[in-house]
Order: C-alpha cells, then structure tokens, then sequence
C-alpha cells in the first residue's frame, strides 16, 4: 500500500466505493464520475504507476485485469466496450495506480478525445 493513493485505499477498504467484482489480483468498482452506463474500474490489489510498470513487474495481473472486464461485460450483456489505460497526465491519467476503465452501454466514437 502507498501512502496517500486513493485506489490502494479503495482496495484496503479505507475509502467506500461501490465494488462491483473481485479476484484474487483485482478490484473493480465503479467510476465516481461515470462516462458511460457501464464505467467501471478495475484495478490490481497491488500498487504500481502505470499499466507498463504493472506489465513488467507483475505480468499475470495484466491478463487477470482484462479477464474481470470480460466477466463485468458479459454478466452485464454488453454487446461491445471499450478498456482503455490512461498513462501520464497529458493522456489524462489522474491518479497514479494503475487502472482498466471499462466502458460500454452506450456507442463509443473513434477516435477518442
Ligand atoms: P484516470 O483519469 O487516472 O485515467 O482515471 C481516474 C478515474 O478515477 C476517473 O475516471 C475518476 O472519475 C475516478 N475517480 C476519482 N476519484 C474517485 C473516487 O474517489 N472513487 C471512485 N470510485 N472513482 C474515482
Ligand atoms: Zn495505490
């Protein structure tokens, strides 16, 4: 756990959010600000920066994190969704523990914004 980061306190259970599944390696609960009728975010139980830093010090968590969001998706019969990373702050990544955004429940343009 990292002192002052907001989604190690969500996984410690320190701060309430509206968990929505969980695995051994992950989290996933739902965004506080959705963007879409599904935004939720998956994250690994274990800190780390960004999905890079996740993928090389803890590869199995990478999958373990797209496998959730399949799951959330089917169980939510979702037809199509989006998952995305955010990493550094000029691509909009506010909040520095690494997290999969799963979007879906409404059209989703391309490119992104
Ligand atoms: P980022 O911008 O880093 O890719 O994504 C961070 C996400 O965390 C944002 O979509 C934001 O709405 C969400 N968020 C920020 N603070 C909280 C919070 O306290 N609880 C929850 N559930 N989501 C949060
Ligand atoms: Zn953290």
């Amino acid at each position: 756990m990292v002192m002052g980061c907001l989604f190690c306190k969500i996984v410690a259970l320190e701060i309430p959010a509206d968990i929505v599944a969980e695995s051994e390696l992950s989290v996933a609960f739902n965004d506080i600000s959705p963007q879409a009728p599904t935004h939720v975010l998956i994250v690994p139980k274990v800190h780390f920066q960004n999905a890079a830093e996740l993928a090389y010090e803890q590869p199995d968590s990478i999958a373990d994190l797209f496998q959730l969001a399949g799951e959330i998706a089917e169980s939510r019969g979702l037809s199509g969704y989006r998952t995305v990373f955010n990493t550094g702050a000029e691509a909009g990544q506010s909040v520095f523990h690494a997290h999969l955004h799963l979007l879906g429940g409404r059209s989703l343009s391309w490119p992104p914004g």
